[in-house]
């Protein structure tokens, strides 16, 4: 084994070799890959290798699309076969809240490039005759779909590295990692020390461990997962191979394993393996089969498909495999460590190990993933991720994997786990709860305790007129809401102003003013959406998006200068609430001693006040698109607070409101927000940002890139619609098409309770972007006439928060 490696990726699985092959791809040629074992020694070897296209995330998606296509190159390359098999797919609705899904996941596809055709029950049965189909209401066809050899991928990624440079190292454990001060690591094995640039964490059902030996805690567990496979049945004979089926009711995949059927489940009873510790002689071991756990799914795959049953189980494979609490990878850079890198938690290794190889390599060798991978990213999970919080979420995300999500669901496990001090109050007023980053936060508030729950649908809930009235109150009076659940940072130092001034876009601040800012990567592509306010010369409060909150640290802490700055994530330690409507300032000026009329006290204000007893800092800002304030206290201050405008405020009718109604109104004023309107795939001129990209400013990160898409004018536009919808307004990830074409696609949608229209936000073309006429969005499979609106369509001067 060679003693010195730019890259020493730790794990030869299929996720290890495919980042091997990619680097060698992108031009790092010195790169190693240590195995404990042989290649395929963790879950790769016993999967069942199946491989699909569809996923939730329009990204990830796009990226198992990647990796299907890529198995031809490297088969070309290396001269191993994948052992491809593409049947095509079909994915059975027996409910009709399915068939929907359905047909919202065939619309997404649509913008996707994705060529999927929903079918009636006759037409799934003609191409999948083993179902029966009294138990089905129709189908979705996904002609890319099928199974690969899990040893001839890994080898082939393997191969196809070694060929480009790479050396693979087998019966060799990394057993300790060691940081050196120039940030490179010395990687410890139990056959000699390698000193490394970079090391990759991607070991699978061991990458705790290895996470452990840099002193962190993978939010990563493994799952028992069981499929069998029957005996040969005489309906295959001579028949061309069968489709990839999913039954979504049965909760079971199966597809045709030479002469009979592979079925597996994932069961509602889930069961994690190796809680705490993965043993490190576990080698190409199964586990002991559990028929009887997932006896009830394969009683219902029995009733669906009887020719399954007829032919008997010939073999029974369990085996664990990673998940993360979403069941997305955990890709990037470490947070907090230098070059260490992560590429675990991959549970469709076979649909996604390709583009969790690219999006890595491409992060290491350029600095940037080359794609919008913020639904992987290591930095979406905050330290709320114990071992046990992790637990249960996966164990979640396992029972519910063919589960709906509905829109308006919000999931039970490890909840509630994180409050603030007002919980208690906001859920003696009926609040129902939403689960952000393991924070509760109110969604909206029902007039009654027994009505303080969500019917979940993908059409307008029982919330709806709820929401409707917050809505109205904020237009009308004032409401009350807690915002307690952004990301909060403080930032102080003699050199703050000038390195704000380098991270952001806009003008820093004065004293007492807050400026809104994108924040920009090198390819001046939006990687954040700030409001900056300024305490003293030398201090900053930021507020942005929580959930991005490691993802922002990551990158400030990438971009301090060694002395002059610091940067301090403070979430939790301020908590907030916030007032808006057109009474909004008669409310706090009555607890209040200083003069908040807009001439004293103007739009873009930020202040140290007292508001009754309670020391705030205060922001008029509006997301809501009326006369508004932010306030932020420390918590021990957030239970006064409320009572103190909640007492003021009953004469001025105000009501309390949530982040739904919250969501329809920043939609109403066309007010984007992180990871829907504003990601790193989109420009802040396509964004609608431009006039806060200050270019008088010499120099801030992504200028060039930002000054080119200025004067081309970008590809994208953000536009604002008014849909014709009837009972299901849009949510996001909707097509948007222009004269019977598929243009563009949803980022947001809501029904606009002040102006009485559904509403939705979407990017298409630049070129069609100025059409009058002509455009749909698809809802629930139905085309629905859409127009684009001038402005925003409540309030479009902006007045009304300028008061
Ligand atoms: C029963 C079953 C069915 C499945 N079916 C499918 C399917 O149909 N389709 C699909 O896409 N996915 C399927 N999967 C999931 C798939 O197996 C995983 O997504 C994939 O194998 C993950 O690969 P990996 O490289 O991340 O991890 P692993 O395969 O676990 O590889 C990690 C490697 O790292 C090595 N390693 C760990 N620690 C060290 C160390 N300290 N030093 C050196 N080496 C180390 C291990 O020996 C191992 O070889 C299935 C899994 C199971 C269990």
């Amino acid at each position: 084994m060679k003693t010195h490696a730019k890259v020493v990726v730790i794990g030869g699985g299929v996720v290890g070799a495919s980042v091997l092959y990619h680097l060698t791809k992108a031009g790092w040629k010195d790169v190693l890959l240590i195995e404990r074992a042989e290649l395929t020694s963790g879950s790769t070897w016993h999967a069942a290798g199946g491989m699909h296209t569809v996923n939730g995330d329009p990204n990830v998606a796009k990226l198992q699309q990647y990796t299907i296509q890529l198995y031809k190159e490297i088969e070309e390359i290396s001269g191993q076969s994948c052992g491809v098999h593409i049947t095509g797919g079909i994915m059975l609705a027996g409910t009709r809240e399915r068939l929907d899904w359905l047909k919202m996941a065939k619309a997404r596809g649509r913008y996707l490039g994705m060529e999927l055709e929903m079918l009636s029950v006759d037409e799934a049965a003609k191409l999948f005759p083993l179902m029966d189909k009294k138990h089905f209401l129709g189908a979705m066809y996904d002609p890319i779909e099928g199974h690969v050899d899990p040893y001839g991928v890994t080898h082939a990624y393997a191969k196809s590295a070694q060929i480009g440079g790479a050396e693979i190292v087998r019966h060799t454990r990394v057993t300790d990692l060691t940081p050196r001060s120039d940030g490179s690591w010395d990687v410890i094995t139990d056959h000699g020390n390698v000193h490394a640039e970079h090391v990759v964490n991607a070991a699978g059902l061991w990458a705790r461990e290895v996470g452990r030996m840099v002193g962190i805690e993978l939010p990563v567990l493994a799952m028992e997962h069981q499929y069998l496979i029957t005996g040969d049945m005489p309906e295959l004979v001579g028949k061309k191979e069968q489709f990839h089926a999913i039954d979504f009711e049965g909760e079971i995949y199966i597809r045709q394993e030479r002469g009979g059927m592979l079925m597996g489940t994932y069961e509602r009873a889930g069961v994690p393996w190796s809680e705490v510790t993965t043993p490190w002689d576990f080698g190409q071991d199964l586990l002991a089969n559990d028929l009887e756990r997932i006896a009830p799914s394969l009683e219902v795959g029995f009733e669906h498909f009887p020719a399954l049953e007829a032919a008997g189980i010939k073999k029974v494979v369990n085996g664990p495999f990673t998940f993360a609490p979403d069941g997305n990878p955990l890709i990037g850079p470490v947070r907090g460590l230098n070059n260490f890198w992560v590429a675990c938690g991959v549970m469709a290794g076979f649909s996604q190990g390709g583009g969790v190889g690219l999006a890595l390599s491409q992060w290491m060798v350029n600095g940037d993933p080359g794609a919008d991978i913020w639904g992987m990213d290591v930095a979406r999970y905050g330290d709320w991720t114990t071992l046990a919080y992790t637990n249960a979420k996966v164990r979640e995300n396992y029972s519910r994997r063919f589960s709906i999500r509905f829109p308006n669901e919000e999931l039970p496990a490890a909840r509630p786990l994180r409050t603030t001090p007002i919980y208690e109050k906001l859920a003696a007023a009926h609040a129902v709860f939403g689960d952000y980053c393991a924070l509760e936060h109110p969604l909206w508030f029902a007039p009654t305790a027994a009505e303080a729950v969500d019917h979940v649908s993908f059409r307008r809930s029982n919330a709806h007129p709820h929401v409707g009235l917050e809505c109205t109150t904020v237009r009308d009076a004032v409401g009350l809401l807690e915002i307690s659940n952004y990301g909060k940072f403080e930032v102080r130092g003699p050199g703050a102003a000038e390195w704000l001034s380098t991270v952001m876009a806009n003008t820093v601040p004065n004293v007492g003013r807050i400026a809104l800012t994108p924040m920009l990567n090198e390819r001046g592509k939006l990687i954040g959406d700030f409001t900056m306010c300024r305490i003293a010369p030398d201090h900053f409060f930021l507020v942005g998006t929580y959930a991005a909150e490691v993802f922002y640290m990551r990158w400030f802490e990438q971009h301090l200068p060694p002395t002059g700055v610091t940067v301090r994530p403070c979430a939790m330690e301020y908590v907030g609430l916030s007032v808006a409507g057109p009474k909004a300032r008669e409310l706090l000026q009555s607890l209040v001693r200083e003069d908040l009329s807009t001439r004293a006290f103007p739009f873009m204000s930020f202040r140290r006040l007292s508001v009754g007893m309670v020391p705030a800092y205060v922001g008029r800002v509006s997301f809501t698109g009326e006369l508004g304030y932010e306030m932020w206290v420390t918590t021990d201050y957030q239970r006064a607070l409320y009572d103190a405008l909640t007492t003021a405020g009953a004469s001025l009718g105000l009501k309390l409101f949530g982040g739904r109604a919250l969501n329809a109104l920043r939609i109403e004023k066309n007010f984007g927000t992180w990871a829907r309107e504003y990601r790193p795939i989109y420009g802040p001129f396509e964004a609608g940002l431009g006039r806060f990209v200050d270019f008088k400013k010499s120099h801030f990160i992504g200028r060039a890139a930002a000054m080119e898409e200025k004067e081309s004018g970008g590809a994208l536009r953000l536009l604002g619609f008014r849909v014709e919808a009837c009972d299901a307004d849009a949510l996001g990830d909707e097509p948007i098409w222009h004269d019977g074409k598929v243009v563009g696609w949803v980022t947001s949608g809501a029904y606009g309770h002040r102006v009485g229209a559904s509403l939705a936000l979407g990017y298409v073309p630049a070129a069609v972007a100025a059409a009058e006429d002509g455009f749909e969005i698809e809802i629930i499979g139905e085309r629905h006439r859409a127009t684009r609106l001038a402005a925003a369509a409540y309030d479009p001067t902006g007045a009304l928060m300028r008061i």
